[in-house]
């Protein structure tokens, strides 16, 4: 959610008025529909669901230690949806909320859809060498007999859950095997949500469609920390360390930028939101102090 303080001051012996961040602006971020931007974003978060279940299907076998896996792969795949907010300049949180619980059913049942295929494979893989016995010593191969491959998904889970997985020292089977991989499920879902509703958090420019991103950032010493938190009304410390600084601007530069100071002795990182004027002011201090600024 934006907001527009809008009445910046060109003096800049005063402070300008500033606008904390709401804990639950993700919620507000966007309430407008981007049919463009949804278009190409839940594609993209379909498929990357998808990705992500055959990627673990393939992994699980090698590791897949118990509780960080599904934490993993649903911090991977939530990094893939960020990244692709990031590109579409969707901010839609209804949108954003649908798609990542869609991606993450993919992912789900895309690990346990090829794992079934993987065992296929691997049974048609034994009946091959088993043909290939068959005629070298028919008396003796005749006598073996191959498994049928499973008929689908949930046939080859249930005989999964028959059998049994070790789980912290202790074989599980059945419900309790059944429980587990609902276990699973939750933590992919967990894992991919929550960093989505810290990205939403980023301030969104619902005029020129774009996400803010850090158009500069570094550090100054804390004489000059202490002016900028002067003439953006944050509190200043008596710091004798220096402080590190983010300005966040939208594409365009159309709308407020967000100004961050944190200072090096710790402390919270203040946060302001500066128009044109404003910024104009705080970027003089900055290009005439910052040390190690980057661009
Ligand atoms: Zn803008």
């Amino acid at each position: 959610m934006i907001h527009d303080n809008g009445q910046g001051t060109t003096d800049p012996r005063q402070p300008t008025r500033h606008v904390l961040l709401s804990p639950f602006s993700f919620l507000f971020v966007s309430s407008r529909w981007q049919a463009a931007a949804a278009a190409a974003w839940v594609p993209w978060a379909l498929l990357a669901g998808a990705a992500m279940g055959w990627l673990a299907a393939r992994v699980q076998p090698y590791f897949a230690p118990l509780v960080v896996f599904p934490v993993l792969v649903g911090l991977l795949l939530s990094m893939a949806l960020i990244a692709g907010l990031r590109v579409c300049s969707l901010a839609h949180a209804p949108t954003t909320f649908a798609g990542a619980v869609l991606a993450a059913v993919l992912a789900v049942g895309g690990q346990h859809y090829w794992s079934y295929r993987a065992a296929c494979d691997a049974q048609a893989g034994a009946q091959a060498n088993l043909d290939k016995a068959r005629r070298a010593f028919p008396d003796l191969a005749n006598r073996l007999m191959s498994p049928p491959p499973p008929a689908g998904t949930v046939e080859y889970l249930r005989a999964e859950a028959d059998r049994g997985r070790k789980l912290f020292g202790h074989r599980v089977r059945g419900r309790g095997l059944w429980s587990w991989w609902a276990l699973e499920a939750v933590l992919v879902f967990v894992a991919a949500i929550l960093p989505l509703v810290w990205a939403l958090r980023r301030p969104y420019c619902i005029r020129c469609h774009s996400w803010h991103r850090a158009s500069r950032s570094g550090r100054v010493s804390a004489a000059v920390a202490s002016e900028l938190a002067h003439r953006c009304g944050l509190p200043c410390p008596k710091s004798a360390g220096g402080g590190a600084f983010r300005l966040l601007t939208c594409r365009s530069g159309c709308g407020p930028s967000l100004f961050e100071l944190s200072w090096a002795d710790g402390g919270e990182t203040g946060r302001a939101w500066l128009d044109a004027d404003a910024r104009r002011v705080v970027a003089a201090v900055l290009d005439r102090d910052t040390l190690n600024s980057e661009p």
